[in-house]
């Protein structure tokens, strides 16, 4: 048997909340302008156009509770609270059911973006992926089992910057619920168990600075810290 050259890379993982066990991580897709009134505060008609991705490396996840190095080629880190759907099946083509029954669980997410950089790729037409895929860009905290939280489809959604409260939403304002954005991804793609979705953000995104504590609340999966520095 042919040896690798080094040693391939660990798998990133997510602990598992109440449980011994660990998520192991294949892709993570992000949904854009998912809540209409974020899509209005980056200057769009938040019409229900069909959803669109992004995606960030797997290994940008950033385990909660870190501390998270201010980014290079930045000056406009920005934070985005989302709800982050967790696969434990996958397939193509998925209808609402059997996308509902792929659902493995949920976790709190921040979807931590290189603001400037971004503006700048999309003035210009160029990819988004270094302004949203670069390290640790991924904050996500212990995925929660739907056996225990049943399905999130409602709930406080919130963000808090040095404990100042900056985004209030709730979940049953996503544009595209979450069942949905999983049958239009397995659209487009083979989604497989291991797949992370991070479902959109609402409206009261900002900058951070070294030292701010960016805190991101959901009802019914607690709350995650992340210290800038
Ligand atoms: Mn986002």
């Amino acid at each position: 048997m042919q040896r690798y050259v080094f040693d391939p890379p660990v798998t990133p993982a997510l602990p598992i909340a109440g449980q011994d066990t660990l998520f192991p991580i294949r892709r993570i897709y992000c949904v854009g302008r998912n809540f209409a009134d974020h899509a209005r505060e980056m200057g769009h008609d938040p019409d229900r156009e069909p959803p669109f991705f992004f995606s960030k490396p797997a290994d940008a996840v950033s385990a909660a509770g870190q501390d998270m190095p201010y980014p290079p080629q930045t000056e406009d880190l920005h934070y985005e609270g989302e709800l982050v759907v967790a696969l434990g099946a996958g397939g193509r083509d998925l209808n609402i059911d059997e996308a509902q029954t792929c659902i493995f669980g949920y976790a709190i997410g921040n979807d931590l973006t290189r603001r400037d950089m971004q503006s700048v790729a999309k003035s210009l037409k160029r990819p988004w992926d270094l302004s949203k895929g670069f390290d640790g860009s991924a904050v996500i905290g212990p995925v929660h089992p739907v056996a225990d939280t049943g399905p999130l489809n409602s709930g406080a959604i919130k963000s808090f910057v040095n404990g100042v409260e900056r985004q209030n939403g709730d979940l049953n304002m996503m544009i595209w619920g979450v069942d949905e954005v999983i049958s239009a991804l397995s659209q487009s793609v083979e989604l497989r168990p291991g797949d992370l979705i991070m479902t959109g953000t609402p409206a009261g995104v900002g900058a951070l600075e070294r030292g701010d504590v960016i805190a991101v609340e959901i009802a019914g999966l607690g709350r995650i810290e992340t210290k800038i520095i």
